[in-house]
């Protein structure tokens, strides 16, 4: 499978068509973002270890019956995924609280929740991603109410085989972010990517974190995280 024509290039990603009209080649750029792209950074490396890091997350995923994009990976930048259009909402899950959920609502940080808090954005970077309702999504189109039941159920399926995964690796999966999309057969399906720019992952026992949190906050070696986050998974010798 080769790249083909350049689609799209966003802020950690390029899209290439390929031979197949029905599959995209993506590759994992090494730059970094935050704040609606206001903090911008190169680090070398960054994008091997997220592609990697996802592959392996997706195929978890995929093997426990989760439906995703993911097809193969190509090498160390380039993995193959299917051809979605991707709902162009973003879905949040919080074990935790941190983040913007704390800045926005003032309510204490690191404070484990009784149950996940699923939040809908509008995946808008002009408008800055803002928070939106099932009723916004639903009223202004951006899904319907059967693909709303059908993420919420996914997420949730997902958030619980992440955090038992994670675990199992000395990893608190605080949070993270996930978009979907519908395949040329109708099927929603897991999209875009799974790693430490979308997740929030602490060390079990040291509460470190391992995540863009340390580029977002300056707190130096982000490489050094995305590694440990990357070690982590391939000599576990979990299912990837
Ligand atoms: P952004 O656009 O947010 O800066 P990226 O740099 O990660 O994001 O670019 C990847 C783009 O590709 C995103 O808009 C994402 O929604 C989209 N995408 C991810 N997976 C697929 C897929 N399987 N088919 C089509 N588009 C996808
Ligand atoms: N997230 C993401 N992309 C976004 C917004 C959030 O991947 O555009 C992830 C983020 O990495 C974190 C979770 O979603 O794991 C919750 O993020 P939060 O709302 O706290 O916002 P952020 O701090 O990322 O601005």
């Amino acid at each position: 499978m080769e790249k083909r024509d350049f689609v799209y290039e966003g802020k950690a990603k390029k899209v290439w068509t390929t031979s197949d009209p029905n599959l995209y080649v993506v590759e994992y750029k090494n730059s970094l973002t935050a704040f609606n792209a206001l903090k911008k950074d190169t680090v070398e490396g960054k994008g091997r270890l997220n592609n990697l890091i996802s592959a392996s997350l997706f195929r978890y995923l995929s093997g426990m019956g989760v439906p995703t994009h993911f097809v193969e990976l190509l090498d160390d930048l380039h993995q193959v995924v299917k051809k979605v259009a991707i709902v162009p909402i973003e879905v949040v899950v919080r074990n935790i609280t941190t983040g913007t959920l704390c800045k926005r609502l003032g309510v204490e940080e690191g404070k484990t929740l009784p149950r996940p808090l699923v939040e809908l954005y509008l995946k808008d970077d002009e408008l800055g991603d803002p928070i939106i309702t099932e009723d916004h999504a639903l009223l202004f189109g951006w899904s319907t109410q059967e693909q709303l039941l059908r993420i919420k159920e996914i997420t949730l399926k997902v958030n619980s085989l992440l955090s038992e995964y994670f675990l199992r690796l000395g990893i608190i999966l605080v949070d993270f972010k996930l978009e979907f999309g519908i395949d040329s057969s109708g099927n929603l399906l897991l999209a875009d990517e799974i790693s430490p720019d979308t997740c929030r992952f602490w060390d079990r026992d040291t509460r470190n974190r391992l995540d863009k949190d340390r580029f977002r906050k300056d707190l130096g070696d982000v490489l050094g995280a995305y590694q440990e986050i990357w070690k982590r998974i391939s000599s576990s010798g979990e299912k990837q």
